[in-house]
């Protein structure tokens, strides 16, 4: 485990696909939000879900952080390199008697809620039955009696009742695979995170990553959830699923530049025909986290995100 620091923050990409604009937001958010405290930025490659992984993605990313100028701090982490650990973990949750094996599929899942559209809640189907003698099985973690609280600094007070609005969840999956909430609640806990800072579309992840935390015994981080951007012609986040175009590492200055300015830091234009060290030598003293909008989502001009 790292030893303790003032402050640590970080930026987990999954390598689904190159940096679009959308992650540079969290990129950008979280390394000012480090820096200006002189504090410790990590960067870890959340690449738990080989299937997803994207043929030469990791290079990408690390290649446009590089050209963006976000240097990081230590060696960078990857999740793979953790399978060990992410074993033990639910060994020892097995052994608070909170997991069970679920070997429901999706569309029995959807057939037993009567919902065809949408993130499913587990009605608890499995829950209390012996474990399945054979064929794939999730496992699940019992979210019953679990109100999980939290401030984000930025979206505010949470109230959570986690078997009302998140369901039991899965931590391993049918397929042997390590859930993603696993992974980076236990990631960010003994990576020593003081602070996580990324995309309000992972809000609703926090109460089950806290949950995951706390019953590990660990003391969860501070969590800021930055506004993410939203394409004005379909109203979706740009994301890799909806297609996003990747970053153009060529101008970077200008990428950070409009990063800077979605996150309501009124960087002069002046700035957008300076260097990357220049660039630089304004935004980490100027941030003001204070300025950040206080909001889930903001529309962005296509020419936030075209590439030329
Ligand atoms: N790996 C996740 C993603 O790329 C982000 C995880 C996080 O920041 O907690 O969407």
């Amino acid at each position: 485990m790292s030893q303790p620091v003032a402050y640590r923050g970080r930026f987990a990409p999954s390598p689904t696909g190159p940096l679009h604009f959308g992650s540079l937001i969290a990129a950008v958010g979280s390394y000012l939000q480090a820096r200006s405290q002189n504090g410790e930025w990590w960067l870890r490659i959340e690449n738990i879900d080989p299937p997803r992984e994207a043929e030469g993605a990791i290079d990408a990313i690390l290649y446009s952080l590089e050209a963006h100028g976000l240097n990081w701090d230590g060696e960078t982490q990857y999740q793979q390199a953790r399978q060990t650990r992410y074993a033990d973990a639910l060994a020892e949750i097995q052994h608070n008697g909170r997991l069970y094996a679920c070997s429901c599929s999706r569309q029995q899942i959807a057939n037993t809620v009567g919902q065809t559209t949408g993130p499913l809640i587990y009605p608890g189907t499995c829950r209390g039955k012996p474990k399945p003698q054979y064929g794939p099985h999730a496992l699940r973690i019992d979210t019953r009696d679990s109100v999980i609280q939290f401030k984000d600094m930025i979206q505010g007070g949470h109230h959570i009742d986690l078997a009302e609005e998140s369901g039991d969840f899965v931590l391993r999956r049918a397929d042997g695979l390590y859930s993603y909430q696993l992974a980076v609640a236990l990631d960010d806990v003994e990576q020593g995170m003081t602070e996580v800072v990324r995309g309000s579309d992972l809000l609703d992840s926090t109460p089950r990553q806290i949950f995951v935390q706390q019953l590990l015994g660990f003391t969860p981080p501070q969590y800021a959830h930055l506004p993410v951007a939203i394409d004005p012609t379909t109203g979706h986040k740009l994301s890799k699923q909806t297609l996003a175009p990747a970053l153009n590492d060529k101008q970077a200055v200008q990428n950070l530049w409009q990063v800077l300015e979605f996150l309501g830091q009124q960087p002069p234009p002046a700035l957008r025909d300076s260097n990357l060290e220049e660039f630089w030598n304004w935004a980490i003293p100027q941030w003001q986290f204070s300025m950040v909008p206080r909001t889930v989502a903001i529309s962005v001009k296509p020419d936030a995100r075209e590439e030329s």
